[in-house]
């Protein structure tokens, strides 16, 4: 260990309501994307503490899970008190080890709070039915109740966003959670595992066990986790997915995107511009719902140049620069693969028009920096089309009609989002009805549904039938019993039911 390494905190693991040190050997180090600085080291969480967590959580179901659901809302009105508290010093946080700039990363907090908002509202959302008489004195009703541990998997993108999409929404259910987040920023997602603590969470109600694919893989076979939901990209939530429902759990994968924006020539180009800008390039293209296909549909292929010149005026930098657009990438590694696709963009033929790869920052020239980038004359062949890239690199394909536009977006393996911008209402209501993926803007970048819709996706954006955030969380972090009962006039009379001791 050199001096600089001495001094490195080591991120805990929440386990029984405790912050503890790992006794794992293996560390992977959280660097400060913009400097290379290493913020702290990640361990990796052993098989045993693995286990203790799930036996921790497997213990505290057995209390939370008859808790009165007006507690349970109670813990989640606290917390949402605390984040909304410390959402400055949250933002930090998720900016200095993402490197996003310090907007994107108090809103990526802010996504994570409103969900939070909505577990408050826990009792609504638990309703069961009820039908009486479906025959002859005879009722039926529904009730639905928690599952038992269940289990979160997190990207690194949205270090707040994500976790709070999850473990909420399940813990409101009568559920506990245990959190495996990204190797990469492990730092915010601890913070709201202490702040969770100061709510009053109860010891064990949520573990947070850092790690990488093994510790994931640990969760996705072991008896007693009966719901796995994952976020992340297409290779890791198709193992996911796989490896989980073969062990015959409930699993929900939400993976990569390739999002098309459709340019109509009815629409309005400064707003065209203006929302291409921050959905393709902002938190340098590593959104999910980033814009990362510009599709111009006939005469508006005039603005191919105009956007070009607009992305070229977008200039990325660090966290506490406050007219930077947008941050480094998350990794070297990150870096790299994106400068491999835009080698390969240039080396299948496509005209890169604005070439970020060689962008550089000054005072931060460890940073992984990639300047906005654009591509035209692309054609779907290529991997530049094909694959998620997860920079700020924008391709531009040109089409004659909305028709041909609708046809290239369902023939994209992803489906994850899409927006269209026309000032026709009639082209509107054919491209939402018409188009195969999860969310669909109108004249807005690509939106991610508040809570109280779910968010989906079509193709190799989503493995699963339910969706664990929003509204129809609580359909997967919870199962449905119905109950069709009968009571004999005859009891009442003998007062048989009131007599039963049920203790
Ligand atoms: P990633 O798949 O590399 O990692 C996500 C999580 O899975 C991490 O916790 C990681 O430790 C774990 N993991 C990675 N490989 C694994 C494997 N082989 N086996 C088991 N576990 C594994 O994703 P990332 O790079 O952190 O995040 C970026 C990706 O997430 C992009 O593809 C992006 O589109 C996607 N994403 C999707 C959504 C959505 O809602 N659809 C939202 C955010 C991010």
């Amino acid at each position: 260990m050199n001096d600089q390494t001495q001094h490195i905190k080591t991120v805990p693991l929440l386990i029984n309501g405790q912050l503890v040190e790992s006794k794992g050997s293996r560390h992977i180090p959280v660097n400060d994307p913009a400097t290379q600085e290493i913020l702290a080291t990640v361990p990796c969480a052993t098989h045993a503490e693995v286990e203790e967590a799930i036996e921790s959580a497997k213990a505290a179901f057995e209390t939370w899970k008859d808790t009165p659901v007006g507690d349970r809302a109670r813990l989640m009105l606290r917390y949402q008190h605390l984040l909304k508290k410390h959402h400055d010093e949250l933002g930090e946080i998720v900016a200095r080890e993402t490197g996003k700039n310090l907007e994107d990363a108090k809103g990526d907090v802010w996504r994570g709070i409103e969900v939070v908002e909505h577990a408050c509202n826990i009792a609504s959302l638990l309703m069961g039915e009820t039908v009486e008489n479906v025959a002859r004195k005879i009722d039926c009703y529904s009730i639905t109740q928690p599952l038992g541990v269940c289990v979160g998997i997190t990207p690194f993108n949205f270090p707040a966003m994500i976790p709070l999409w999850m473990f909420p929404m399940a813990i409101a259910c009568g559920n506990s959670f245990v959190l495996k987040p990204s190797e990469q920023d492990p730092l915010t997602p601890t913070r709201l595992g202490e702040l969770f603590m100061e709510a009053g969470a109860p010891d064990g109600l949520l573990q947070i066990i850092h790690g990488d694919k093994s510790v994931v893989n640990q969760l996705l076979v072991h008896k007693d986790t009966p719901a796995i939901s994952f976020v992340g990209s297409v290779s890791a939530g198709e193992h996911i997915y796989r490896t989980g429902t073969e062990h015959l759990k409930r699993v929900q994968a939400l993976a990569g995107a390739k999002n098309h924006m459709i340019i109509m020539p009815d629409a309005q180009k400064k707003h065209v511009i203006n929302n291409l800008l921050g959905s393709s390039v902002g938190a340098a293209g590593q959104r999910c719902m980033a814009i990362s296909v510009a599709v111009f549909v006939g005469e508006s292929r005039r603005w191919i140049t105009e956007v070009r010149d607009a992305l070229a005026n977008v200039r990325p930098g660090v966290w506490t620069d406050k007219e930077s657009a947008y941050g480094p990438l998350i990794s070297k590694q990150a870096k790299e693969r994106v400068l491999r696709f835009i080698q390969e963009g240039k080396d299948d033929g496509a005209d890169c028009i604005l070439d970020g790869s060689k962008c550089e920052i000054e005072g931060f020239p460890e940073g992984n920096w990639v300047g906005p980038t654009m591509f035209k004359n692309v054609t779907t062949d290529m991997s530049i089309y094909k694959e998620e890239i997860f920079g700020p690199v924008l391709v531009a394909l040109e089409v004659d009609d909305l028709q041909n536009a609708i046809e290239v977006v369902n023939a994209n393996p992803y489906g994850n989002g899409t927006s269209i911008f026309t000032s026709s209402g009639a082209v509107a209501r054919k491209y939402q009805h018409e188009i195969k993926v999860g969310q669909v803007g109108i004249n807005v970048p690509v939106p991610v549904p508040l809570p109280m819709f779910s968010f989906t996706g079509w193709r190799k954006s989503f493995y699963g039938d339910q969706h664990a955030y929003g509204k129809q969380a609580v359909k997967f972090y919870t199962e449905t019993k119905t109950i069709t009962s009968r009571w004999f006039e005859e009891d009442i009379d003998t007062g048989v039911n009131t007599s039963i001791n049920l203790k």
